[in-house]
């Protein structure tokens, strides 16, 4: 997004990045800047010039900052004068770099191309840490900061949630009798086939070895039991070649469904209803007591 309130320079500015294939939107004030980023959620870099009608571009960035730090939302402040104290205090005020107009085209090439790179690789990073290696869905420490956040939510919003505990069965021996490797596929099949069961919206976790939890929210009961029901059946039709063997999993399913309870207590009861149905034979859903 560029905002700038001279519209001829903001045209001058999207062409250039136009050129460089990116999307560009822009604002002639403060306000609309403000507007425009609360609204349409896929802003990726903002360009600023610092001297703006009403809110100057001190303000705007600051406001800015109260929502999104600089890798969420960079920030490049644009300055027609030469005062040099304006970098400086564009800088402190959260934007990430600082460019004088009268730039030559490389310059702001290079600028801006700087600052996307390291947002691109603090997402890398960012999702590197949130995400379990093998199988790519969220791991543990990151489902307990989604997880609360969503116990929080619907307690606001008195929406439902439900949390379910997934375990392999007898996966010990699918390493003993078929290697570490043909487990490692397994598990990978396994989440692949979590994750199309599974709503964007709701949480899906890798909490450790051939545990998965999932948290639906703002679903009805008997849909949830049915998905999950869907699920313990997709697992069953997995299947992979090992030497002259075929290898075959099936899960146990521990289901909660909330009334109030905390995040703690939701996932003891999935737990204790998870154990329920290894003890009655493996391969089911056991439904907490409500
Ligand atoms: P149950 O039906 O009672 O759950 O039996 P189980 O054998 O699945 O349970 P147990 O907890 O005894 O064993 C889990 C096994 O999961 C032990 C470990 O070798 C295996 N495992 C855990 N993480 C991984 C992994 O990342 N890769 C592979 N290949 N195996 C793993
Ligand atoms: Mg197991
Ligand atoms: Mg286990």
């Amino acid at each position: 997004m560029i905002v700038d309130d001279t519209p001829s320079y903001c045209k001058y500015l999207q062409t250039l990045l136009e050129r460089q294939n990116y999307q560009v939107v822009t604002a002639f004030s403060g306000e609309k800047a403000l507007e425009i980023i609360n609204s349409q959620k896929n802003i990726s870099m903002v360009l600023l010039d610092y001297l703006l009608p009403n809110m100057t571009g001190y303000d705007v960035i600051r406001h800015i900052r109260k929502q999104f730090t600089s890798s969420e939302l960079p920030i490049i402040g644009i300055s027609g004068q030469v005062d040099q104290k304006i970098p400086a205090l564009i800088l402190k005020s959260g934007a990430n770099d600082f460019i004088y107009k009268g730039f030559t085209v490389e310059e702001f090439y290079s600028r801006v191309s700087n600052v996307m790179d390291l947002l691109m690789r603090i997402q890398d990073l960012t999702n590197a840490a949130h995400k379990d290696f093998l199988t790519g869905l969220y791991n543990r420490k990151y489902f307990y900061t989604q997880a609360n956040t969503l116990v929080s939510y619907s307690d606001d919003n008195k929406q439902k949630i439900a949390l379910a505990m997934i375990d392999i069965d007898f996966f010990k021996k699918v390493n003993d009798l078929f290697g570490h490797q043909i487990g490692d596929d397994i598990l990978q099949k396994v989440a692949d086939c979590l994750q199309e069961h599974i709503r964007s919206d709701d949480i899906l976790a890798r909490l450790g070895g051939e545990e998965f939890c999932v948290i639906f929210s703002d679903m009805a009961d008997d849909l949830i039991i049915e998905r999950l029901e869907n699920l313990r059946r997709s697992v069953e039709m997995i299947s992979m070649e090992s030497a002259d063997s075929i290898v075959k999993v099936t899960i146990s399913i521990g289901l909660k469904i909330r009334k109030s309870e905390s995040l703690h207590d939701l996932m003891a009861a999935a737990d204790i209803a998870l154990y329920q149905a290894k003890e009655s034979g493996r391969n089911r859903l056991v439904l907490a007591a409500s």
